[in-house]
């Protein structure tokens, strides 16, 4: 990890007028929920595309549960780790805007900040797919999969799957976001999953610096990304709202 760039960070962000970080799965893998892709992945066990593909939701929902089941089950026992409470301390301080999120587990709320728009939705609401009734999914048994609403029909977590379209209202508010922010903070996302990876590209068109947080070159790095910082979220976050802290004064100058 280089201090270097730490630093400059650091200085880009108080320096800006409006910082929005967009993050992905590998901000949660230091809370102990596997990402899709890379080392530890989902995908070494499943293909997730086939697996959270609507229509096999909707044709074969006891193989969806499957890895449902495995993601529910990591994402009820998980805490937030040291990068999701910087984040919620960055935005205290009056120093993030917002967060716009392709993850599911909602550890972003559980951190502490507010202004967060999920991209994909959050798998600890679930609804009944014939009568639409919402439930908590701490409260689904997984015991017998699919689960099942009393009415008989089959329960799903609120999310979008793959195949199926993003929320109108996210897809607005973080294209306003992402249009008017002067920094973009990308973090652990591996730029695969459409629409959210043409977010950086989108930013650095309007004139965004894009600081790139991940343990690995992405697509986006070198190309879209201003600068990458190679690190854990949960060890580079910290470091940059630490100096923030402890110097942002020096840091305008
Ligand atoms: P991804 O799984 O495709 O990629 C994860 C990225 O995180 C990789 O680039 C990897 O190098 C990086 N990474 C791993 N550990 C890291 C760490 N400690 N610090 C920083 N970076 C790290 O993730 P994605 O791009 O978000 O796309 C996957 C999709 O799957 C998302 O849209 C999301 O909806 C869903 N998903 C969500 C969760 C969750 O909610 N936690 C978990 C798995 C998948
Ligand atoms: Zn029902």
């Amino acid at each position: 990890m280089s201090d270097e760039l730490i630093t400059r960070a650091a200085r880009d962000i108080v320096k800006a007028k409006k910082v929005v970080a967009l993050t992905g799965a590998g901000m949660s893998v230091e809370s102990d929920i596997a990402p899709f892709r890379g080392k530890g992945g989902i995908w070494e066990k499943y293909d997730p595309v086939e697996y959270a593909y609507i229509d096999t939701l909707r044709t074969n929902p006891a193989k969806t549960w499957i890895l449902l089941s495995e993601m529910q089950r990591e994402i009820l026992k998980a805490q937030p780790n040291p990068g999701h409470l910087s984040l919620a301390e960055l935005e205290r301080l009056g120093f993030l805007s917002s967060i716009i999120t392709q993850n599911v587990d909602g550890l972003h709320h559980e951190a502490g900040s507010k202004n967060i728009i999920e991209f994909h939705g959050n798998h600890r609401q679930a609804y009944c797919m014939e009568c639409r009734k919402p439930i908590k999914s701490e409260e689904i048994s997984l015991e017998t999969l699919p689960p099942h609403c009393d009415c008989g029909g089959v329960l799903r977590p609120d999310v979008v799957f793959f195949g199926e379209a993003i929320p109108h209202e996210a897809l607005t508010q973080s294209d306003q976001e992402t249009r008017s922010c002067d920094v973009m903070l990308v973090v652990g996302t591996s730029a695969e999953v459409q629409p959210a990876a043409s977010l950086p590209g989108v930013a650095r068109s309007s004139g965004a610096t894009i600081i790139e947080i991940n343990i690995e070159p992405t697509s986006f790095t070198g190309y879209t990304s201003t600068y990458f910082i190679k690190g854990k979220s949960g060890e580079v976050l910290p470091k940059i709202t630490d100096i923030i802290k402890n110097q942002s004064a020096n840091l305008t100058s």
